[in-house]
């Protein structure tokens, strides 16, 4: 995978942590500042990732081989018709979940994380920044209820979140960079551009108005 030309930048982390607000916000940031961003997410609107979504919210879970399953058959999808074209075209892909997600709640769930790192990672890009918005499992559950006026799904309970934390805060590389979720929206934000500009070597100036 090394003729891409675009950034792969990866957001990770357990529910509630704040991802899909970071990478809508970052994705806005960019295209303002002129690039061309495509923000996306997994599981995807596609027929697996629907499969999956309904799932999540069923009474019954399904099993741990039919979740890695349509897990893997809606990131092929995804890989091939979006993220592969999108790098080779030279975009910034914004991706809410990604691998590393099959490896936390279906590690918590007895699979084993580093076969499904290998597996991925055989065939699909490696993000070139994986961004983890850090929030303590409690934390994470209460955002759940309390601002979401939700209640937790099957992905959501707290014992499972804790062990899915556990193998997000395993997760090394030198692509990933950890943030501290507690930060307010914008601040987290910031501390995100901050990192995008450093790694990238991207001076992210708004030039808007000039
Ligand atoms: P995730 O995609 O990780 O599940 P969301 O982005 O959907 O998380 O955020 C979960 C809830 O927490 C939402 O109600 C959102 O408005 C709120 N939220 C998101 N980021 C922050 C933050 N940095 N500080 C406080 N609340 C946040
Ligand atoms: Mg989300």
């Amino acid at each position: 995978m090394n003729n891409k030309k675009g950034i792969l930048i990866v957001v990770e982390g357990i529910d509630g942590a704040g991802k899909s607000t970071l990478a809508k916000g970052l994705a806005n940031k960019l295209t303002t500042l002129g690039k061309d961003v495509i923000l996306t997410f997994e599981p995807t609107a596609g027929q697996y990732g629907r499969r999956l979504r309904e799932s999540f919210t069923s009474e019954k879970r399904l099993t741990l081989d039919e979740e890695l399953e349509l897990f893997m058959l809606d990131r092929k999808e995804h890989v091939e018709s979006l993220l592969i074209p999108a790098l080779s075209k030279g975009k910034v892909i914004i991706c809410d979940r990604y691998y590393f997600s099959t490896m936390a709640y279906q590690g918590a769930r007895g699979a084993d994380p580093q076969d499904i790192q290998a597996r991925n990672e055989a065939f699909y890009p490696v993000p070139d920044l994986l961004l983890i918005p850090v929030l303590p499992a409690r934390e994470a559950v209460n955002r759940i209820r309390i601002i979401r006026k939700d209640r937790p799904n099957n992905f959501e309970q707290l014992a499972y979140l804790e062990k899915v934390s556990m193998i997000f805060d395993n997760i090394t590389g030198d692509y990933v960079e950890r943030l501290d979720a507690r930060l307010g929206i914008e601040e987290l934000l910031g501390e995100a551009v901050k990192v995008y500009e450093k790694r990238f070597c991207d001076c992210l100036k708004d030039t808007s108005n000039q």
